[in-house]
This record gives structure tokens, sequence and C-alpha cells, in this order.
């Protein structure tokens, strides 16, 4: 089970805070997915408090999206603003990423693991060397 944390001003809808923007295309569906596919907890993550977070709760809601807490680690937690700067959770995705926010398309690729971050080198395999320096080497070895 892994826990994902998740902005919702220019991640989940436009960024119109205070308002609500229009829904980032397959944000929604895409987090739907990922709960139902990966058994992942989803915690809404947002600077928004008070009434304007429960307008974005409820905007998900409404949308068939449940936050398993919001700017919170668990349901239960009580939140303290001064301690609880920053929610636990094994991926964010933030549309301050460095590097921004990817399509919601390729964080679900990502997510299941179908693709990795080009920085990520250690998924980069080196290139088969060709048959021509493989027999070359061969030959050194002789
Ligand atoms: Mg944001």
């Amino acid at each position: 089970m892994i826990t994902i944390a998740v902005d919702f001003d220019g991640t989940i809808v436009t960024h119109e805070y205070p308002k609500i923007g229009q829904e980032i295309p397959f944000a929604i569906a895409t987090l739907k997915r990922l709960q139902s596919e990966n058994e992942c907890k989803l915690i809404l993550w947002s600077v928004r408090s008070g009434k304007l977070l429960d307008e974005a709760v409820e905007y998900c809601r409404i949308k068939g999206l449940e936050f398993y807490a919001v700017n919170k680690d668990f349901p239960e937690e009580v939140y303290d603003k001064a301690s609880n700067r920053k929610v636990n959770a094994d991926i964010y995705i933030d549309d301050r990423n460095v590097g921004g926010l990817p399509d919601w398309g390729v964080i679900y690729a990502m997510i299941k693991g179908k693709t990795r971050p080009i920085y990520d080198t250690q998924y980069i395999k080196p290139k088969p060397k060709n048959i021509i320096i493989r027999f070359g080497e061969w030959l050194a070895k002789r």
C-alpha cells in the first residue's frame, strides 16, 4: 500500500486560487483508477484551509473522488499547523515539482512503474555492443 499526496490547485484543477479552476484533463480519472488498482491511499495536500479547503474536497467528492485524509497523515490525526507542515507520503504529485507537472497519463505510467524519470540512471540500460565491436574484443583477448 503506497501513500500518494496530491496537490489541488494547478494539479487537479488549473490554478485559479481561491476560485476552483477547470479540471486538468484526466486528473480525477487517473487518481480514481490508481485508488482502485493499487490500493493506494490518497491524501489531499493543499495550502487551502477552512472553507476553501472544504470546497476543494467537495469538488472532488462530487466527481467521485474521496481522499483517505486531507492535509493529514491519517484521518484521525489532529491537525497542528505548527508541526504538521508536510504530510508523510511515498509519492507527491504537485505542479510545483521540479520540472513541472507531467501529463496525468505520464503520472499514471510513472506510478505503475511503466516508465521512470530520465534522471533515474539505474533504469537506463547500456546499449548492447554491436557484433563488430564484440568480435574485435574477442580477437584482442586471444
Ligand atoms: Mg499547486
